[in-house]
C-alpha cells in the first residue's frame, strides 16, 4: 500500500509541485491505515468502561506512548489536545495562572507563531508583563537577552524550537539552563522541529513542549502537550474526567492514534538517518540563487531546519508570486498577513531587520518527504520565468491588495 497510496496523492494532486510542508503534511499511509478502524469498527468511547471502550483506551495509551518516545518523555508527560495552537494557549496561560506571582512577568521573542505570540498578547491584556525580545539578522535569539530580561517576577520563559517561516532553530539547551538555573518554567514550541530534529526534552531543558501531529504526516486537529513531572499548570478546559480531568473532552481516538503512529514513523527515519531533504532544500536555494538576478536567501546565516528555504525576490509582490506559481502547479506560502483590508508584512522577517518591501517580497518553499529532485528543478524553472513575468509588470505587481495568502 504505502508506495502506490503516495502515488495516488500525488496523481490527485494533478501532479502539483507540493512545497508547503511547513503549512501542513499529507497523512503517510500507514497513518491511515492505523486510524481507519477507529472511525468504524472500533468506535468505543476511551472513557468506557466496557470491552469496546478498554480498546480505545489501549489504542490511545499506545499513542501516547509513541508520541513520548518521540521527545525522550514519559507517556505520563503528554497530554492531547486539539492541536498546537491549543497546547501553546494552555502551556502559557496555564503556567501563569498556576505561578501564585502576584504580578507575574513573561519573556518571549518576536519570532513566535501567532499561537504564542497572541496568548501572549492576551497575557498583556490580563494586565501580565511579557518581553518580546529580538533576534539576530538570521533569525536566532540570543541566550543572554534571555537572561538580562529576567525579573524576580518572571514565570515562564517561551521560545520556539523552530521557526515556521526560516527555518532558524533557537539555541534552546543554553536557554533551558539559565531556565532551570532559576527555576522558571521553559516552554517550547516545537510543531516545526518534531519529526525533523532529534528532539528529547531533557537535552533541551524544557518543562512544557508543543506538538502537532499534521506538521509530521499525521492526522490535523490533533496535538500534544509534554509537561514535565512537577511543573505546575493550571488546566484551561473543564469538564469530564478525560486525561484526568486536566484536559476534558472525549478523545479523539482516531486523531491520537494518526499522532501516535505518525511519531513512531518519524523516530523510524530520524533513527535510519535517510533524510535527503536538506540536499534538496540546497540544490533549491542554490538553483534560484544562480539563476534568478536580485534575489536572497533569509536567515541562510542560522542553523536550520533542513527542509525550509525563505528568498526574497527584490521588488516582486510575494502575493502575486505566489498566485503565478500557483498557476504553474507550484503550491508555495508567503509569510504576509492580511490585517484591516492591508497586507501586513511578516513579524518573522521584520524581527530579522528586512524592510516592509523586502518582507512583502518574501517567500517560503517548505520541502518534505515526497519532494524529489526532478520537482526542484522544475520549481526552479518556474521561479526564474515566474519572477521574470512579474518583474516585466512590477508596477501592477506591487499594486496587488490580494489578502487571501496566510502562512501557517
Ligand atoms: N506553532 C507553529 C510554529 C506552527 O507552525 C503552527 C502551525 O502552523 C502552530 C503552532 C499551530 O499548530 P496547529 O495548526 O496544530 O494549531
Amino acid at each position: 500500500m504505502p508506495e502506490s497510496v503516495w502515488g495516488a496523492i500525488l496523481q490527485s494532486a494533478m501532479q502539483r509541485i507540493y512545497l508547503d510542508y511547513n503549512a501542513t503534511t499529507p497523512v503517510a499511509p500507514p497513518v491511515l491505515e492505523a486510524m481507519l478502524p477507529y472511525f468504524s469498527g472500533e468506535y468505543g468511547n476511551a472513557a468506557s468502561i466496557h470491552a469496546p471502550g478498554q480498546r480505545a483506551r489501549a489504542a490511545v495509551e499506545t499513542a501516547r506512548e509513541q508520541v513520548a518516545a518521540l521527545i525522550g518523555a514519559r507517556a505520563q508527560e503528554i497530554v492531547f489536545t486539539s492541536g498546537g495552537t491549543e497546547s501553546d494557549n494552555h502551556a502559557i496561560l496555564g503556567a501563569v495562572a498556576a505561578s501564585g506571582q502576584q504580578s507575574p512577568h513573561v519573556i518571549t521573542t518576536n519570532i513566535e507563531h501567532e499561537a504564542v505570540l497572541h496568548a501572549c498578547e492576551e497575557l498583556e491584556r490580563r494586565a501580565v508583563a511579557v518581553t518580546f525580545l529580538d533576534v539576530s539578522a538570521s533569525g536566532v535569539v540570543d541566550p543572554l537577552s534571555v537572561e538580562r530580561a529576567l525579573r524576580p517576577q518572571t514565570v515562564l520563559i517561551t521560545v520556539m524550537h523552530a521557526n515556521n517561516e526560516v527555518g532558524a532553530i533557537q539555541p534552546l539547551d543554553e536557554i533551558g539552563r539559565i531556565a532551570q538555573a532559576h527555576k522558571i518554567l521553559f516552554h517550547t514550541d516545537a510543531v516545526q522541529s518534531a519529526g525533523k530534529l532529534f528532539i528529547d526534552v531533557n537535552t533541551l531543558g524544557v518543562n512544557l513542549l508543543t506538538l502537532s501531529a499534521h506538521k509530521f504526516y499525521g492526522p490535523k486537529g490533533v496535538g500534544a502537550l509534554y509537561i514535565r513531572t512537577g511543573a505546575k499548570l493550571r488546566q484551561i478546559f473543564f469538564g469530564g474526567h478525560h486525561q484526568r480531568g486536566f484536559r476534558p473532552g472525549t478523545e479523539n481516538v482516531a486523531g491520537v492514534v494518526g499522532m501516535g503512529k505518525a511519531a513512531e514513523l518519524a523516530l523510524i527515519q530520524l533513527r535510519s538517518g535517510t533524510e535527503t531533504v536538506s540536499a534538496l532544500r540546497d540544490r533549491l536555494e542554490a538553483g534560484v540563487l544562480a539563476r534568478v538576478p536580485d534575489c536572497r536567501v533569509n536567515g541562510a546565516g542560522a542553523a536550520r531546519v533542513g527542509n525550509t528555504a525563505n528568498f526574497c525576490f527584490f521588488g516582486v509582490a510575494a502575493e502575486a508570486l505566489v498566485i503565478a506559481l500557483d498557476l504553474k502547479g507550484i503550491a508555495v506560502s508567503t509569510g504576509a498577513a492580511c490585517s484591516s483590508g492591508a497586507l501586513e508584512p511578516s513579524h518573522v522577517l521584520t524581527a530579522m531587520g528586512l524592510s516592509g518591501d523586502e518582507a512583502r517580497s518574501s517567500i517560503r518553499f517548505s520541502l518534505g518527504r515526497q519532494t524529489t529532485p526532478d520537482e526542484i528543478d522544475a520549481a526552479i524553472e518556474s521561479v526564474r520565468a515566474a519572477v521574470a513575468q512579474l518583474r516585466a509588470v512590477a508596477p501592477a505587481a506591487r499594486e496587488s491588495k490580494s489578502c487571501a495568502i496566510e502562512i501557517e
